[in-house]
């Protein structure tokens, strides 16, 4: 029987080698989950569930998965043994900011708390604290971000996180092209920059083309009276030139009119819901000609609010995967001398009223997934109240709160998030070939979304890690 076993082993490695994908260099080098239910979210029905099965990695890919009967386990190597749990591809956050922390001194422009810590002292934080905001992300079981704008050290964030195997895989854009200033976020190196005609659309996209960045980010702020559509021309000009060089163009836009003038200039990436009316029929129409990956980013307003009143409390998975130093900030509304707390935040404090999640918001993602669309997962993470690692848990939560069944929540959490990482050829599905990006739950997600939360084990690259000791490791 063992005998048998050794040879399918055998087969499924010579299968992977006729595939192109290296042989492993050792039996050491291998590991194997036995027994577990594997959660396949891109298939309908009951295909998606497979029980009992066993899951072979060698090196960084995916070897071999199939029944446990069937499938061998290496002789040598580690082995994890998963009866009783389930496993998911790794997740992906399709929004993030490396460059925001998710305490009250990170954006300014919104709320300025510069009096208690400046601005510059936030962002030198983040910086150095990289290694560990990279560690709370794999600890929620995330293996892959996209940072959708920041300043332009965002592109050697993303080389340092290539080279740490503690790290998720990071796509990134860089400082965003915007309709409006915003100069309490000027360091020297802004992540946010004006941007009053088309050819100065251009130049900052070639400027940023020469970094290899995964996308071009617009930051469409229309307000009342502006000409939308000489903002459109802009937008235009920045998406053709990003996607001359092959290089695809994300835009935030969360009303309608600015949606739809988003997706007329070339968007192939919408960062938040449409949240001011429902989306109709011709949003829908365009953005099924863009075929636009659409995030609804549910959680972020209610994080703001949550935390600029004195009532944000961290959830039981924030409490284990959150990085300690932001949960604890989080209190810090108390302990400020209440002349440094500004008047608005002040006046919320004082009336929090009752924190909802965005009612069009949750309605419009029903219709867009109705449409068929592609849903990706993105909390915003960085924003006040949004931290960086377990909001993915707030997130995918609101979006089952909206109508969306567990299994696509997660495939927005994953083959989707594949898609906004442009990496869908290798992470997102649990198959032979793929880059072993997986995470192993103490409870079915498919039941219900927060379960994911129930993190036992993350492996990124074929590394085994637990949740518990990276974040020990960072405390
Ligand atoms: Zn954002």
């Amino acid at each position: 029987m063992r005998f048998a076993r050794l040879i399918l082993y055998a087969l499924f490695a010579a299968t992977a080698a006729c595939a192109g994908i290296k042989p492993a260099p050792g039996a050491e080098d291998s590991v194997a989950i036995v027994g577990a239910t594997v959660i396949h979210p891109e298939r309908d029905g009951a295909k998606a569930s497979e029980p009992n099965t066993t899951i072979v990695i060698s090196g960084r890919r995916i070897v071999a998965v199939g029944p446990s009967s069937t499938v061998a386990v290496p002789p040598k190597g580690t082995v994890i043994d998963a009866r009783g749990k389930w496993v998911i591809p790794g997740l992906v956050d399709g929004h993030v900011h490396f460059f925001q922390s998710g305490n009250l001194y990170t954006r300014p422009d919104v709320v300025d708390f510069t009096r208690s810590v400046p601005y510059a002292k936030e962002v030198a934080r983040n910086q150095s604290r990289l290694p560990a905001t990279f560690k709370v992300w794999l600890a929620s079981g995330v293996t892959s971000v996209v940072d959708i704008g920041g300043p332009f050290w965002n592109f050697e964030m993303r080389d340092t996180a290539e080279r740490t195997s503690e790290a998720p895989r990071v796509a990134v854009a860089g400082p965003l092209i915007s309709m409006i200033a915003d100069p309490k976020l000027d360091l020297g190196d802004p992540p946010i920059i004006e941007i009053a005609s088309t050819e100065a659309a251009r130049d900052l996209v070639r400027r940023e083309l020469a970094r290899k960045p995964d996308y071009i980010k617009v930051w469409f702020i229309h307000r009342a009276g502006e000409d939308l559509a000489a903002q459109e021309a802009i937008v235009r000009a920045a998406g053709d030139e990003a996607h001359r060089a092959g290089v695809a163009l994300a835009v935030h836009a969360t009303e309608l009119i600015v949606a739809k003038a988003a997706l007329r200039a070339g968007a192939d990436y919408l960062v938040h819901s449409v949240m001011d009316v429902p989306v109709d029929e011709e949003f829908i129409a365009l953005a099924k000609k863009n075929r636009v990956l659409y995030c609804p980013t549910l959680f972020v307003i209610p994080g703001y609010q949550y935390a600029l009143s004195n009532t944000w409390q961290p959830t039981a998975a924030e409490m284990r995967l959150a990085d300690p130093q932001i949960v604890a900030a989080m209190g810090d509304l108390a302990r400020i001398p209440s002349d440094l707390i500004p008047p608005t935040v002040a006046r919320r404090i004082a009336e929090p009223g009752a924190i909802v999640p965005p009612e069009v918001a949750m309605r419009n993602l029903r219709s867009v997934a109705n449409a068929d669309i592609t849903i990706v997962m993105g909390t915003d993470a960085g924003n006040i109240g949004t931290l960086h690692g377990p909001s993915v848990f707030r997130e995918m939560t609101l979006m089952q709160q909206a109508g969306i069944p567990p299994l696509h929540v997660l495939r927005a959490a994953t083959i989707n998030g594949a898609q906004a990482m442009r990496r869908e050829k290798e992470i997102g599905t649990i198959a032979p070939g793929r880059l072993a990006d997986l995470v192993v739950l103490d409870a079915d997600p498919a039941t219900s979304v927060d379960n994911a939360s129930r993190v036992y084990r993350v492996i990124k690259d074929g590394r085994v890690y637990d949740p518990d000791e990276l974040i020990r490791s960072i405390r």
